[in-house]
């Protein structure tokens, strides 16, 4: 049973107990003939990309072969965990291959939203990051928002070349995926007349009408995400789905928020001033004294501050305490990878501290609206 069994398919190493990881695949399935994993099993089957994932450094090394194809390259970011979600190391890796940036989860901001206002702020945090991007389009993969003028982009820079999809994990790259196979490859046709294994090691080959393909990459896991420290069960809670509808609190200093028991924020210094929590509807946020704020943790963490609850919460990092100043100026956003952010309109300045389990991401940035 030591022999390393691979996909024919994708050619990744079989493993039958990590159904989100890469070379899944049930037990039984091992019986079939020929044996591909559960990815390419439903990709060749129902025309559906599914997510899984892989660590970093695995991660880098399939960017690398990247580079070194003549492709198009389609990251795709979340809006709701832009600066969590973005690879900021992908120039190393892609080569010269054209960029293109998918704004994936429009869909949660307002429609009276200033989209060209969005789209320079996030080409302005690309840049910064250090990606060069040929273009950005904003998009909702779950409601078929932007798509035309994606596949339009994608078909000025594709050329004669593959489409490689990037992302991290739950950004929606599977559901993006699916919206391409069935906007632009035929696959009724494709799959009947395509020789099937791929050739490239873990990434699946979705066949295009020209011979080309869209490969699905698997998902890297970032742990400075708030939502991949939390149980499954929590992802509800703070993944959004619909319309975002911002909270706003009135603040004077020695006021604290707690973001069910996932998240604090202390406003420690400053002028009475207004806080818009721009996190997940189903997020319930409370309201506290400073002072207390302690106290309150430690008797109701898991019952009146929840979720998560308190076997799960038991599994969570124990919280660390991130200090931010917040400059009089302009507006600025305090950015908690995973949960949303909380924007400052920058009038008055404020010290603020955010508490988060150890290792989740937490920055300051200009207001994204
Ligand atoms: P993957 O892990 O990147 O393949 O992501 P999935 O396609 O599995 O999607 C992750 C989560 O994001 C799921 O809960 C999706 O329903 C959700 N999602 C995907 N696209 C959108 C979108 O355009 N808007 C919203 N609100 N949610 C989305």
């Amino acid at each position: 049973n030591e022999t390393i069994q691979q996909c024919s398919g994708c050619g990744v190493k079989l493993q039958t107990d990590k159904p989100a990881e890469l070379g899944y695949l049930p037990q039984q399935a091992l019986e079939r003939t020929p044996v591909i994993c559960q990815r390419c099993f439903r990709i060749k089957n129902y025309n559906e990309a599914m997510s899984v994932t892989m660590n970093n450094d695995d991660f880098l090394r399939m960017l690398g072969r990247i580079g070194q194809e003549d492709a198009v390259v389609i990251h795709i970011v979340d809006l709701f965990d832009f600066d969590g979600s973005l690879i900021s190391g992908l120039q190393r890796f892609v080569g010269n291959n054209p960029v293109l940036l998918v704004v994936n989860k429009i869909d949660l901001l307002p429609k009276s939203t200033n989209w060209n206002r969005l789209t320079n702020w996030v080409q302005r945090q690309a840049k910064e990051h250090g990606i060069r991007i040929v273009d950005v389009l904003l998009v909702s993969a779950k409601r078929n928002l932007g798509f035309e003028r994606l596949l339009d982009q994608v078909g000025n820079y594709r050329g004669n070349r593959d489409v490689y999809v990037v992302g991290a994990t739950n950004v929606g790259k599977s559901t993006l995926i699916n919206r391409l196979i069935n906007d632009y490859s035929d696959m009724e046709r494709e799959l009947t007349t395509s020789r099937y294994p791929g050739t490239t090691l873990d990434m699946v080959n979705i066949p295009l009408d020209d011979g080309k393909h869209i490969v699905d990459t698997p998902g890297i896991v970032y742990t400075h995400r708030l939502t991949e420290l939390v149980a499954r069960e929590d992802l509800g809670t703070l993944l959004p789905d619909k319309e975002l509808k911002p909270k706003v609190y009135q603040l004077n200093d020695g006021q604290t928020l707690f973001f069910g028991a996932f998240a604090r924020m202390d406003f420690v210094e400053g002028e009475r001033q207004s806080f818009t929590c721009y996190v997940s509807n189903a997020m319930p946020i409370h309201r506290t004294k400073l002072d207390r704020a302690d106290e309150l943790y430690e008797q109701h963490a898991g019952d009146m501050l929840a979720p998560p609850t308190k076997e799960r919460l038991a599994d969570i990092p124990a919280w660390t305490k991130h200090q931010l100043r917040i400059n009089r100026g302009s507006a600025t956003d305090v950015f908690v990878s995973g949960l949303g952010w909380i924007r400052c309109n920058g009038k008055e300045g404020a010290i603020i501290n955010i508490h988060v389990p150890k290792g989740v991401k937490v920055i300051t940035r200009p207001a994204l609206i």
